[in-house]
């Protein structure tokens, strides 16, 4: 027995010191902490400002009111005499708005912007200001539209006119793509993909809306992370029609669909779908265990062998949820109209974000086994795969970097998985999407997207303009 505890004991230092060196050695990312970013000075900000102002009061909800989306492009034309006048521009399925700024040397592979210009309905939320103002207050611009994505559109327009008017001329052809039902269909995306495509046109790299740089305080000090979306989740919906036995309801049976429906239901939240460390979410330790002392890293070292004992805790938290697996949102249910008649069909539709790594047939695979015993049908109502990983040791990827160091010097870059989508899942064959834009934002902030008093601070819009100006006027520096 003695014995026993010896070699046992032995083990166990032996372990502790392995993970010990291991959290020593381990790459952690070399964190920088905040500092105020140098102030951006984009030549006449004041008309800029107006012009972003002036576009989030076109009310351009997706798949609505067609002349709104008409009087916004010729907004855009008259605002933008210079791009239009240099850009080669059409409109692909009726709305969408495809540019090209035609390069210098033909040889070399394009670039492409995306943003898009439909926003997200504002039904039942309570605006102060109203979300089709663009009013502006205390350094912010208020409006729907103003972070997701019109901001993003109007830094990219006023980029390109700035540099034209200062004599700048691309090397590389630079293209400008803007859906206009990005937030439901990404019907525009679709279609310029589709034009690009029938045109053999691969570009170097594709820039898209995605992760922003937010700003957190971790242990006392304040950070700001990059947060770069190298991949996206894919997206698939199902419908789930439960059946059991009907009638009238002053004799019902045990088997009633509604109480079947309910057991499946219950099965589908608890039984998830499976938890993995991947290679974005082991870079995101890596720079999160760059803030942290022993303890953290510690654990973020030896992250495989804490896995088992942290999965639980880790799912518990939604966000932390969302990046290490396939999620499953229970989101409608139809079935019974009377109160007292059993109902003989419930439909089920469950929502279910993709984890890259895990295929629509795995998905439909977990379904049938949390089905199994009930009469059911499944179908699918609508579904895309996750997307690939751009790569992080591009030029594309660099240029990001590079602008970030001039903008914004103590952002931290950091690769991730957007829980997400965009219209870059569209892009995917046409070259390698990152999908970032600079604004900096609290998590509080972030959260305003699709949601009351959406805004943008002027800090940010002015940075986003500088920032997309240098990616423009840098890719091909020597
Ligand atoms: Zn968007």
């Amino acid at each position: 027995m003695k014995r026993f505890l010896k070699i046992f004991l032995a083990v166990a230092i032996a372990l502790v010191a392995v993970m010990i060196v291991r959290t020593l050695t381990y790459p952690f990312a070399d964190v920088k902490t905040y500092a105020e970013p140098p102030a951006p000075h984009p030549e006449q900000f004041e008309k800029q400002v107006q012009q972003l102002s002036d576009g989030v009061k076109f009310q351009t909800i997706s798949d609505s009111r067609p002349e709104q989306f008409s009087a916004f492009r010729d907004t855009l034309k008259r605002s933008y005499p210079l791009v239009f006048q240099n850009m080669e521009y059409q409109l692909i399925d009726g709305n969408a708005i495809l540019l090209r700024w035609v390069g210098a040397d033909a040889d070399l592979k394009p670039i492409l912007f995306n943003a898009h210009y439909d926003v997200v309905p504002v039904a039942g939320q309570t605006w102060n200001p109203p979300p089709f103002s663009g009013i502006i207050a205390d350094g912010r611009m208020y409006g729907r539209g103003t972070l997701d994505d019109k901001g993003m559109l109007f830094s990219l327009l006023n980029a390109a006119e700035s540099l034209m008017k200062s004599g700048f001329k691309p090397q590389r052809d630079i293209y400008f793509s803007f859906d206009y039902n990005e937030e439901t269909r990404s019907d525009g995306a679709k279609a310029i993909a589709q034009y690009l495509s029938a045109r053999g046109i691969q570009f170097d790299a594709i820039y898209d809306e995605g992760g922003s740089i937010y700003k957190m305080n971790i242990g006392g000090r304040p950070y700001a992370f990059a947060m770069v979306g190298v991949a996206e989740k894919g997206y698939l919906t199902v419908r789930i029609t439960v059946h059991g036995a009907g009638g009238h309801s002053s004799m019902p049976s045990d088997n009633t669909a509604l109480g079947n429906a309910a057991i499946i239901m219950n099965r589908l939240e608890t039984n998830k779908m499976p938890a993995r460390m991947t290679k974005e979410s082991t870079d995101v330790l890596k720079s999160l265990g760059g803030t942290l002392g022993f303890g953290g890293r510690f654990v973020i070292a030896n992250n495989k062998i804490f896995w088992p004992f942290v999965k639980n805790e880790v799912s518990k938290i939604p966000m932390a949820n969302a990046m290490v697996r396939t999620t499953t949102a229970l989101t409608q249910i139809a079935g019974g109209d009377a109160d007292n008649v059993l109902p003989g069909t419930v439909t089920l539709t469950v929502n279910f974000r993709l984890a890259p790594g895990d295929s629509i047939d795995d998905v439909m695979q977990h379904i049938k086994e949390q089905t199994r015993g009930f009469d059911t049908e499944i179908e699918i109502v609508s579904g895309t795969p996750a997307s690939k990983m751009s790569p992080t040791d591009a030029h594309g990827f660099d240029m990001i970097k590079k602008a970030l160091a001039a903008v914004y010097p103590t952002a931290n870059v950091v690769p991730f998985t957007l829980p997400g989508g965009t219209d870059s899942q569209n892009y995917g064959e046409l070259g390698n999407p990152y999908r970032f834009w600079p604004v900096a934002l609290t998590l509080a902030e972030a959260d305003l997207m699709h949601n009351a008093n959406e805004n943008i601070t002027l800090d940010n819009y002015a940075r986003a303009i500088e920032y997309f100006k240098y990616i423009m006027q840098n890719y091909d520096a020597k």
